[in-house]
């Protein structure tokens, strides 16, 4: 397809909203993960048609540079022609047993050999799923109760963890969710993220009930937060002095800022790390692994409990492993080019417009901060500062001239391997105009998200 002249790009999406309105009647909010609903940025979401390579197509026959990636795991770009003929192929063998298959050991072998303290793997349907089953396995082989995660940072929906979490959480500027006990509330301590004080403060007076410590390896749940140097590996040290895990949260950056996730660019030698996203290559698989000793508590060798009906699911697991083997060196390389690419472009463009901002990375992920003093961020009381309603304005003149971002400043950007030509110079041609928008745009701190609006 040729480059569209930007007077093509007209706003209304009258089919998606037709299908918000029906989706509304029959499924909460519409959406099956409340982000998606657009509730932070207001109008319609946008339903989704077709993806190939960089491009999304929406219900209404318009086309985007996808900035969003299905939140992660698409980071060869959509309907990689190796990643669906091997789930072609899968399926066509069957979709399901019920009972072990080569492929998962493949898949296994492969998170193996690119994570070196991962010496056993158990392969489980979403990150939510890998997380919880890490602390179980924390708390089962420690004997101990309590969780310690830091504030914006988001494990997925498990109970323990969902206290002042990033992600959806904050997007949504929940607080605490019901539904969850005060019993589990009461087993999870929440500190700062990068400070280390906070951590060697509370394991001094509570250490010996901490079963564990789970972070995400580099945060991308508030935004992009990257530790602060030593940060990771000063958990190593004070979590090993008092006996208790680090558990390593590698489900976004697993594989997707280097072959060995953020591993590759921070070595902490985990006790346990949790994957998802890339390593199941848009279909529900994600897995938790670690050292031997501690995996092998889990059943059918140890005591403690874990299972389920569709782990390691021979499709899911083709598409897993079609598209780890084709994460090659390129892929990477290219990937943290275009990241480069945008960064500079978009920091450039609001610069120019005179909007105050802050670009972080964490390898080839990255975001915009709207923080009014440039300052850098380092934990979610940071980040809540930025102006919400600048990134509104920035993300909806974008979505306007086909470039679809994640609807919520506390969210990563994923770029993918297939991102370039046409599609990367649409998203450089619609920077400028967004820039321009963000900068009318003025007066919404988070907290005071806007309502949203009708279309
Ligand atoms: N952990 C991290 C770091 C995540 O970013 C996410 C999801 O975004 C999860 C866990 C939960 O994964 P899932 O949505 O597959 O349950």
């Amino acid at each position: 397809m040729t480059s569209l002249d930007s007077s093509t790009y007209t706003y209304e999406a009258p089919v998606s909203a037709e299908l918000f309105a029906r989706g509304r009647t029959i499924i909460p909010g519409g959406v099956n993960s409340p982000v998606r609903a657009f509730r932070a940025v207001g109008g319609t979401p946008r339903f989704m048609a077709e993806g190939s390579g960089p491009w999304i197509t929406d219900a209404d026959g318009r086309r985007y540079v996808d900035l969003v990636c299905s939140w992660g795991p698409l980071i060869l770009g959509h309907a990689h022609p190796a990643v669906v003929e091997a789930v072609t192929a899968a399926a066509r063998r069957g979709l399901s047993f019920g009972a072990p298959t080569e492929a998962e050991l493949d898949l296994a072998e492969e998170i193996r050999d690119r994570m070196p303290p991962v010496e056993r793997v158990r392969l489980v349907n979403s990150g939510t799923e890998a997380v919880l089953s890490a602390v179980r396995l924390a708390r089962g082989t420690t004997g101990r109760p309590l969780v310690v995660k830091f504030a914006g940072n988001y494990h997925g929906h498990v109970d323990a963890l969902l206290a002042s979490a990033g992600s959806g959480v904050a997007t949504l500027g929940l607080p605490d969710t019901p539904g969850v006990t005060t019993g589990a509330a009461a087993d999870t301590v929440v500190l700062p993220y990068n400070d280390v004080a906070a951590v060697e403060a509370v394991f001094a007076e509570r250490g010996e009930q901490i079963a564990c410590v789970i972070s995400e390896a580099a945060a991308g749940n508030m935004g992009v937060v990257p530790p602060l140097d030593g940060f990771n590996a000063e958990l190593r040290r004070i979590t090993a002095a008092h006996g208790a895990l680090l558990v390593l949260d590698e489900v976004m950056t697993g594989f997707r800022v280097s072959r060995s996730g953020w591993y590759g660019l921070d070595p902490v030698d985990a006790d346990l790390f949790t994957f998802g996203k890339v390593m199941g290559g848009g279909l529900p698989a994600a897995a938790f692994g670690g050292r031997a000793d501690l995996m092998d508590h889990l059943a059918p060798v140890g005591p403690v409990y874990q299972a389920g009906t569709l782990s390691g699911n021979p499709v899911a697991v083709a598409a897993g492993l079609a598209t780890l083997r084709n994460c090659t060196d390129e892929v990477y390389a290219h990937c943290d080019e275009v990241a480069a690419v945008l960064r500079g472009a978009a920091s450039a463009a609001l610069f120019a417009a005179g909007v105050p901002h802050r670009v972080q990375q964490a390898g080839s992920m990255f975001s915009v901060f709207f923080v009014p003093d440039e300052r850098q961020v380092r934990n979610y009381d940071d980040a809540r500062t930025q102006d919400v309603a600048r990134y509104t304005a920035f993300f909806h003149a974008l979505l306007a001239r086909g470039v679809y971002l994640p609807p919520s400043a506390f969210e990563a950007w994923f770029v993918n391997a297939a991102l370039s030509g046409e599609a990367l110079d649409r998203v450089l041609e619609a920077l400028p105009a967004a820039a321009r928008a963000a900068a009318e745009a003025d007066g919404h701190r988070s907290g005071e998200l806007p309502s949203e609006r009708s279309t």
